[in-house]
């Protein structure tokens, strides 16, 4: 729309269930769920390392079960938070629906975090228990209720309660307005931050069509049958989408515990997988790999790419090579409880390089980051969104909080971006200090608050640098103090040790000054492109 300059989904609107009704999104997934009529023995979960099996039936009744012992044997109660960490497997499903369903506040995080990460988003989510396995929870901290181990006999058994007394289970009333999930996110600037999602924000991300359910959402779309191949993490927010979608349309997932390019390909002629959602160094796997023609692929219709950028040209090459596998795009943020926009049909998905149109119920505008007005149609600027999926707010910080999501609902995304004049977006270029290295979240400024610990180092400063593979590799400029002879090498290792594995800083360079504006901050567009200039000198 010219006058406002607000973009509004050419979807037509979805309604949503009334917002003062109680319903959490466990209620809401099931009860979609119980509307496709699916058969119980259908299977809901298959870990394919293992060769462990859920069906739609005993995840059902496993998710009742672990409710009831957490309510009655661990005393849990609604608003608490639990933390996870753990590599996928079949019972993390069953562990966020019965959190869920008792209105606790799930806490996801990535396994491979450091200690010290995990302190921090423990600092910030207060949880009064955790679930691990017997390796991560090393990591954890003792908590009020303690850590329960997935992998532990105990676990089993308050999967399986036999005697529930139904007598004393606490009702629980679920507002949609509780919060539902804390997820991690360092936003447009800093250290990372818990993104607060309500019940609310899922259910209306799941309400809506998508690409892993066409036509018009809730279970009534795709033929079941589907089976989706899990490469994104539980711990993430397109991992949560992909969750939740399976139940509610009744479809089977695939999980691996430790991700590996070959086993996938063998769990997708083996059990016919047809939709996997990737981040795009996966696409460029399935493109450069010669694997691909060892193994029957297909079943398989649609890779759904999000978090990243994924280049024109590995999705032409792609094209190429699996003509009848459909490469749809979608962009988000955890900040937006997942994608905002997406690429539905292959219409759509011939607009390369566009990451689709505003997904349904979505606004958007471009705004001028200098002046914070809305540009003209066409032009570049920041995006904005605004609509039922926007997050709650960053746990804990309402400075943060404040900072991007202004009063009127709409969500600073960060990502410069365009609308081009049939409503397709375009992110050209990310306005944020964010770093995604295979679409993993780095957030430059921890990275440099590491590396001012070091006593050798006066000055540094973290940037993206552009990598076929990865996307985005973390960089280094770094100021050495006088007399210091500290080597490349020695400024990687003293990182890598305090860091999950995708953090770490992969190339350095030294410099006699980092580049600051009056204000101090660090002018990081400068040595962006200092460093794509010696970089293509080379
Ligand atoms: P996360 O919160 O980890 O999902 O990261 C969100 C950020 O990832 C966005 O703000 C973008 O910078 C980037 N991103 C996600 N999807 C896409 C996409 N399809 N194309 C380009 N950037 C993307």
């Amino acid at each position: 729309c010219h006058k406002t300059r607000t973009y509004s989904s050419l979807w037509p609107p979805i309604p949503l269930p009334p917002i003062n009704q109680p319903l959490s999104l466990a209620e809401y997934c099931l009860s979609v769920f119980h509307r496709t009529s699916a058969d119980g023995a259908t299977t809901f979960v298959v870990n394919a390392t293992t060769g462990k099996t859920l069906s739609y039936s005993q995840f059902v009744s496993r998710v009742r079960s672990l409710a009831y012992s957490l309510q009655q044997r661990y005393s849990l109660c609604k608003n608490d938070v639990a933390f996870v960490l753990s590599p996928p497997s079949i019972h993390i499903p069953v562990v966020y629906f019965a959190l869920l369903s008792l209105g606790i506040v799930v806490s996801p995080a990535n396994p491979l975090s450091s200690n010290s990460e995990i302190a921090h988003q423990i600092q910030l989510c207060k949880p009064v228990v955790a679930f691990a396995t017997s390796e991560s929870s090393r990591k954890i901290p003792s908590l009020k209720r303690g850590t329960i181990l997935l992998d532990s006999p105990e676990f089993l058994s308050l999967l399986t309660q036999s005697n529930m007394d139904n007598d004393v289970i606490k009702r629980v009333k679920v507002e949609q307005s509780d919060t539902a999930a804390i997820l991690y996110s360092s936003g447009t600037t800093g250290r990372v931050k818990g993104v607060m999602m309500t019940h609310r924000n899922l259910i209306a991300r799941m309400a809506v069509p998508h690409i892993f359910n066409t036509s018009q959402g809730e279970g009534n779309g795709k033929p079941r049958g589907s089976v989706t191949f899990l490469t994104v993490p539980l711990f993430h927010v397109f991992g949560f989408f992909i969750l939740f979608a399976a139940v509610l349309t009744a479809n089977s997932l695939v999980l691996v515990e430790r991700f590996d390019f070959e086993e996938m390909l063998r769990a997708v002629e083996k059990y016919k997988v047809t939709g996997i959602p990737v981040s795009p160094p996966l696409v460029l796997a399935f493109v450069k790999s010669v694997l691909t023609s060892k193994y029957d692929l297909s079943s398989l219709t649609l890779l759904g790419s999000g978090g990243a950028p994924l280049g024109k040209e590995v999705t032409e090459r792609f094209n190429e090579k699996f003509p009848t596998v459909e490469l749809l795009q979608g962009y988000g943020l955890t900040e937006s409880v997942g994608g905002a926009t997406s690429a539905v049909g292959a219409e759509e998905a011939a607009r390369q390089g566009s990451v689709g149109r505003l997904g349904a119920n979505m606004e958007g505008k471009i705004v001028d980051p200098e002046t914070g007005e809305a540009v003209a149609p066409g032009q570049r600027g920041e995006l904005w969104l605004r609509g039922p999926i926007v997050m709650k707010g960053y746990v804990g910080d309402e400075k943060a909080t404040a900072e991007t999501l202004d009063s009127e609902g709409w969500l600073k995304t960060g990502d410069i971006c365009y609308f081009d004049s049939q409503g397709f977006l375009y992110i050209v270029d990310r306005l944020k200090e964010l770093i995604k290295y295979k679409a993993y979240q780095v957030p430059p400024a921890e990275l440099e608050h590491l590396l001012h610990s070091h006593p050798e180092i006066a000055d540094a400063a973290v940037i993206p640098y552009p990598d076929e593979e990865a996307g985005q590799i973390p960089m280094a400029y770094v100021v050495r103090h006088t007399g210091s002879s500290i080597t490349e090498t020695q400024v990687m290792d003293f990182i890598a040790k305090q860091v999950a594995p995708y953090k770490k800083v992969r190339r350095v360079a030294f410099t006699n000054t980092i580049p600051k504006s009056p204000a101090g901050k660090i002018l990081r567009r400068e040595l962006v492109n200092h460093s794509l200039s010696v970089g293509s000198s080379k």
